[in-house]
């Protein structure tokens, strides 16, 4: 039985980006009642973007902070019910399932997890101080804006190749700025950077510093070689931060499968994940497509997944 202090809800689902805030739309007109916790990046990931201007029904593109403001109406429209914070204490060991944020205690009979991944940055003040004014982390959403100039990627993944292809069709060139002389990326995504005539490698470099002003955002890029220590400017206006991202399952690493890389298994075509009756949707699960409409996507499944699982596990 549940612990009458705490509050209970039949579907908890934590995150409130477009998985978390879709999945609660679905649960919420299902009559589940669902509660959301939004956590320490409310809206997620596409509230540190600009223009969003590949989700459909919006041809005129729109606010990454403004889609996410519609998302969570449209959730509050149909009665979720909305607590702020992060969830520091999970336990999904016994039923039913307690969260623990630092203002609340509650307990559910699934949970969604919607908790996302985030861009994993360099570290620099001036990365932070040009963010969407030059430096982006995702060249799908703010490649557009960058037709014809030239343009930096740091990384050597197969993201940072991912991300300097897409871009190579769109710029005039793109530096891939890499600290080893080697990647790591598979040999596909390398052979076809190589190929690439518009990218050009800077070997065993960093970025030492984004260069620009208010008016005009970032203009140039301060590149090391640290090899050589050797320090040169590169007239830029684009930084695509290709690093790697993070999944935000830290307070799950023990209690759900979780692949390699940090990332929520879940069986493949459905969001059930290792323990019955957590379900996981969005980027937290999804380290391939990692797009506001595809979290939304599999947001949806999840409140179906976890509706069906609820008729078939509750009188
Ligand atoms: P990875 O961890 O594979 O690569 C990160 C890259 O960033 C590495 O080259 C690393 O350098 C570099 N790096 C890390 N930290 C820093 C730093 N502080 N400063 C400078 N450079 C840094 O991440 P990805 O996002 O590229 O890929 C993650 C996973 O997702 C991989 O398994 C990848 O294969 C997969 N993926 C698959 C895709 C596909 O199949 N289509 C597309 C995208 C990703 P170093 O090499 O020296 O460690």
């Amino acid at each position: 039985m549940p612990n009458q202090s705490k509050q209970h809800h039949k579907v908890l689902i934590l995150g409130s980006g477009p998985a978390g805030l879709t999945a609660a739309i679905y649960a919420a007109r299902s009559n589940l009642q669902p509660a959301l916790i939004s956590g320490p990046e409310p809206g997620g990931q596409l509230t540190i973007t600009t223009e969003v201007e590949n989700f459909p029904g919006f041809p005129e593109g729109i606010q990454g902070p403004e889609i996410m403001k519609l998302f969570r109406i449209q959730a509050e429209r149909f009665g979720t019910q909305f607590y702020t914070g992060e969830a520091l204490i999970v336990n999904l060991s016994s039923r039913p399932f307690q969260l623990k944020t630092d203002s609340v205690e509650v307990t559910c009979d699934t949970l969604i997890v919607a908790t996302g991944a985030s861009a994993r940055w360099i570290g620099l003040d001036s990365e932070t101080r040009f963010q969407n004014r030059g430096v982006s982390a995702c060249a799908t959403c703010d490649g557009f804006f960058f037709r014809g100039h030239e343009v930096a990627v740091v990384g050597g993944g197969d993201t940072a190749m991912e991300e300097a292809l897409y871009l190579a069709n769109l710029c005039k060139k793109v530096y891939v700025i890499h600290r080893r002389d080697e990647l790591r990326a598979s040999q596909i995504m390398q052979e076809r950077a190589f190929q690439h005539e518009s990218i050009t490698f800077i070997w065993n470099s960093v970025v030492e510093e984004v260069l620009g002003n208010d008016q005009q955002g970032m203009t140039s890029l301060k590149v090391k070689n640290i090899q050589t220590n050797e320090i040169k400017d590169y007239p830029l206006t684009g930084l695509f931060v290709a690093i790697g991202h993070v999944p935000n399952t830290k307070a799950f690493a023990d209690q759900l499968t979780l692949d390699e890389n940090g990332y929520i298994v879940v069986k493949p075509g459905t969001t059930y994940t290792s323990v019955e009756g957590v379900f996981a949707c969005g980027d937290v699960q999804d380290r391939v497509y990692r797009q506001a409409i595809t979290a939304a996507g599999t947001g949806c499944m999840a409140a179906i997944d976890a509706e069906r699982w609820l008729a078939e596990h509750t009188s």
